[in-house]
C-alpha cells in the first residue's frame, strides 16, 4: 500500500523530516504518536503533497506508483485522503453540494457514473446515520460555524462516502470530548476493511483505546525512534514521551 523510505522533508528551509522508513501493508491501522513539533503533521502533509514541505530526500511508494511525483488531486483521486488537523471553511458552498462534488470527480475518475441529486442524497442519508449528524449539515457551508465536534464528523461523512484506499487522519481527537470521540472512531472502525489502511497521527494514546492500531510508531524530531504494538501507546500513556526522549539522546 505505502512504502516510505528515508524521507526527507522541509519547511521554510529548515529540515523537519530527517529520514522516514515506514511500511503500511492493506488492511493495518498505523498510529503515528510523538510530541507537538515532532514532524507529524509535516508527514502527513508531505503524502497529500501539501505546496509548503519540500522533500529533500527519500521516496514514498504508494500502490505501485511513485507517491511524490503525483499532484496533490492525482494522490485524491488514487484513493489517499487526508482528514485535515484543522479543516477548511468554505463559505457560500454547502456542504451538500461539497461533498456530492467531491464524490463524483471521484467516480468519474474510477469510470463510474455520477450519481444524481437523489441518488446522492440516498446513499449520502445512510452515511449520516453512521456518523450521528443531522440532515440539516447537509444545508450548511462546509465547515462554517461547525463545532469542533461536528468538524471531526464531517471528516468522517466525507471519508465514508469518498471511500479512500489510505487514510490519514491528522490528531482527529485533538478537541474532542468522550461522546464525540466515540462516533469518529466508531466511523473510521466501520471503515476498516482488508483493503483499506489508515495512519491515524495522534498526541494522546486515549483515541487508540478505541481506534486498535496494528503499529504503534513513535515519531520525535523528524524521526520514528520507536515502534510496536499497541502497547507501546499504553506505556508513551504512562511514561510521557520524555524517557523515549533519554534513550535516544544516549543512543546518538
Ligand atoms: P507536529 O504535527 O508533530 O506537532 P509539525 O509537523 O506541525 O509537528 O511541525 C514540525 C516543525 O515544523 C515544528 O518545529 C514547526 O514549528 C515547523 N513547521 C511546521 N509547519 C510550518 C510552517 N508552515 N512554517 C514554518 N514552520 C513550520
Ligand atoms: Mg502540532
Ligand atoms: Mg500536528
Amino acid at each position: 500500500m505505502l512504502e516510505i523510505t528515508n524521507l526527507q522533508a522541509r519547511v521554510e528551509g529548515k529540515a523537519i523530516l530527517k529520514g522516514i522508513d515506514l511500511t503500511v501493508r492493506p488492511g493495518e491501522v498505523h498510529a503515528i504518536m510523538g510530541p507537538n513539533g515532532s514532524g507529524k503533521s509535516t508527514l502527513a502533509g508531505v503524502l497529500a503533497g501539501r505546496e509548503e514541505y519540500e522533500v529533500t530526500g527519500g521516496a514514498v511508494r504508494y500502490l505501485d506508483q511513485d507517491l511524490l511525483e503525483l499532484a496533490p488531486e492525482e494522490r485524491a483521486r488514487a484513493g489517499l485522503l487526508l482528514a485535515f488537523q484543522y479543516p477548511v471553511e468554505i463559505p457560500g458552498v454547502s456542504n451538500v453540494y461539497f461533498l456530492k462534488a467531491a464524490l463524483n470527480a471521484l467516480r468519474k475518475h474510477r469510470g463510474e457514473g455520477e450519481l444524481d441529486a437523489v441518488e446522492f442524497l440516498a446513499l449520502v442519508r445512510g452515511k449520516l446515520k453512521t456518523v450521528q449528524m443531522a440532515e440539516s449539515f447537509l444545508r450548511r457551508s462546509v465547515n462554517e460555524g461547525f463545532s469542533g465536534g461536528e468538524k471531526k464528523r464531517n471528516e468522517i461523512l466525507q471519508m465514508a462516502l469518498l471511500e479512500p484506499c489510505l487514510a490519514i487522519l491528522d490528531e482527529t481527537d485533538s478537541g474532542l470530548d468522550i461522546d464525540a470521540l466515540k462516533i469518529v472512531a466508531d466511523g473510521v472502525n466501520g471503515l476498516r476493511s482488508p483493503e483499506r489502511s489508515f495512519l491515524v497521527i495522534t498526541h494522546y494514546q486515549r483515541l487508540l483505546d478505541y481506534i486498535v492500531p496494528d503499529f504503534v510508531h513513535v515519531l520525535m524530531n523528524g524521526r520514528i525512534v520507536r515502534s510496536g504494538g499497541r502497547e507501546l501507546a499504553l506505556e508513551l500513556e504512562e511514561k510521557g514521551y520524555g524517557w523515549l526522549e533519554a534513550e535516544v539522546t544516549v543512543g546518538a
